[in-house]
């Protein structure tokens, strides 16, 4: 049986359980990757798909090209709306099905269920560290709140291993189909900022250097819990950008920090690194849970608040407010697609505490800007933040100026970013 490999979030080839299941039920696979035309419009006012994160998809599409050819394969990548897309390929050449890993995201289940109307469609559970099937609870029984969720997976830990490298596919005749450059689809390259941390090269091939140079030093992950507040320099992982877009999995980072603990010994460093690997897992299991309600300005709770203020906003967008701490993580993220963990935590917190906007316009931007972009986390810390998600406490208010004082006592990361206006 020929069949279309359909690559989502999953830009890999090791520890990739969707294409392995399509290579093992068929004859031939043609893989495919459409970049969404819909990326190219917008989402309350805010473009939905910013430079950085053009950037790293196209790199990581190359890179997995790349990995594809090398087999004696080929990635058609073809710009669409998948919905329409994937039947016409099918029917082009004449496949009988259509594989791929599953998706969050309302919009992504749309797609899938007109592509359903046409062709049979084999969806594979992808992307989680834990097996999403063997949970001790259902998925409408998640706890609401993430210690309760932590106890329960930890009483019996079963985290699966990672699936080998795929090492050929057997594909039909396809012809080359070069991966479009940024020009191309019209979209100006980003600069690389001369302050930015890293240069977050897109692709499974990048993921991995970062992924075994931030393992192999008792100094990085042996410290990680010490240092993940950071602000400037190699505070944390920066895995989220390869696992946003599959490049990694979280699978494949648990076997590495497992090895490094053979080697290093378990500390509270290596357990950490297991313990936020976890929030995204279950982000992206309340995301399963609450489907649409992610996306609604009531949230979880049916709480509305905010305005769509778009000037206030826009202030906040271009690091213009009356907070320095904030606009230095407003401008660091315009910059170079990347922010810290407690940076995104302070300017969400004002922009819907502080400034009364409707925290989805937030979300948007982050989403536009980011470079490690992914649904269940984004909306999942936003709807958190903006006291309408899943957090016990009634109100998770920061006070920037005490977190300034906190963070960065000496202005060293404000100065660094805000005196560049
Ligand atoms: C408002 C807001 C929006 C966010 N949007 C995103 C987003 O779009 N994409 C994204 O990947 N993360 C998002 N996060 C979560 C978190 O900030 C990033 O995952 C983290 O900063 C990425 O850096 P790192 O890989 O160096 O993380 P590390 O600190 O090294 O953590 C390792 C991994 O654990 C996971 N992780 C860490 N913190 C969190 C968290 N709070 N929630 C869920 N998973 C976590 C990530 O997969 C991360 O790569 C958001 C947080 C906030 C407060």
């Amino acid at each position: 049986m020929r069949v279309v490999y359909w690559f989502r979030n999953d830009l890999r080839l090791t520890d990739n359980v969707g294409l392995s299941s399509a290579i093992a039920n068929s004859s031939e696979v043609i893989p495919v990757y459409i970049i969404n035309k819909s990326l190219f419009t917008s989402k309350l006012g805010v473009p939905r798909m910013g430079p950085h994160r053009m950037r790293f998809l196209l790199e990581s599409l190359q890179d997995l090209q790349n990995g594809l050819r090398e087999i004696g394969s080929e990635l058609m990548v073809l710009v669409g709306d998948p919905s329409y897309a994937i039947p016409k390929i099918t029917s082009e050449f004449e496949a009988e099905m259509v594989f791929c890993s599953s998706s969050q995201g309302t919009e992504e289940a749309l797609i899938l269920k007109k592509i359903r109307e046409n062709i049979p469609v084999s969806e594979i559970s992808d992307g989680y560290l834990l097996d999403p099937n063997n949970l001790p609870f259902n998925s409408a029984d998640l706890p609401n709140v993430f210690t309760q969720f932590r106890i329960q997976i930890e009483k019996n830990l079963n985290i699966p291993q990672p699936i080998p490298r795929i090492q050929h596919i057997q594909t039909p005749p396809l012809s080359r189909c070069d991966v479009p450059t940024m020009e191309q689809l019209g979209l100006a390259a980003p600069v690389p900022h001369p302050k930015r941390i890293d240069d977050f090269r897109g692709g499974e091939h990048a993921g991995w250097i970062r992924l075994q140079h931030y393992c192999s030093s008792p100094e990085r992950l042996g410290r990680y819990k010490e240092t993940r507040n950071g602000l400037i320099g190699e505070y944390s992982s920066r895995f989220s950008a390869w696992l946003s877009i599959g490049a990694i999995s979280a699978r494949s980072i648990m076997k590495v920090v497992k090895e490094y603990e053979a080697v290093h010994g378990a500390n509270d460093g290596s357990y950490w690194m297991f313990f936020e690997l976890l929030w995204r897992d279950y982000f992206r299991l309340v995301c399963d849970k609450y489907g649409a309600k992610m996306f609604l300005r009531g949230g979880l709770k049916d709480k509305p608040s905010g305005d769509l203020n778009m000037s206030k906003f826009q202030s906040w967008c271009k690091g213009e407010t009356a907070c320095d701490f904030v606009n230095a993580n407003m401008i660091e993220l315009s910059s170079t697609g990347w922010m810290s963990n407690r940076g995104r935590q302070n300017v969400a917190s004002f922009l819907v505490h502080e400034m009364g906007v409707d925290w989805r316009l937030g979300a948007a931007w982050f989403e536009s800007m980011l470079v490690d972009f992914d649904v269940a986390n984004n909306y999942g810390n936003w709807l958190y933040l903006a006291g309408v998600g899943n957090d016990p406490r009634p109100n998770r208010r920061f006070n920037t100026a005490l977190q300034q004082a906190q963070y960065d006592p000496k202005s060293e990361y404000t100065n660094r970013w805000v005196e560049q206006k």
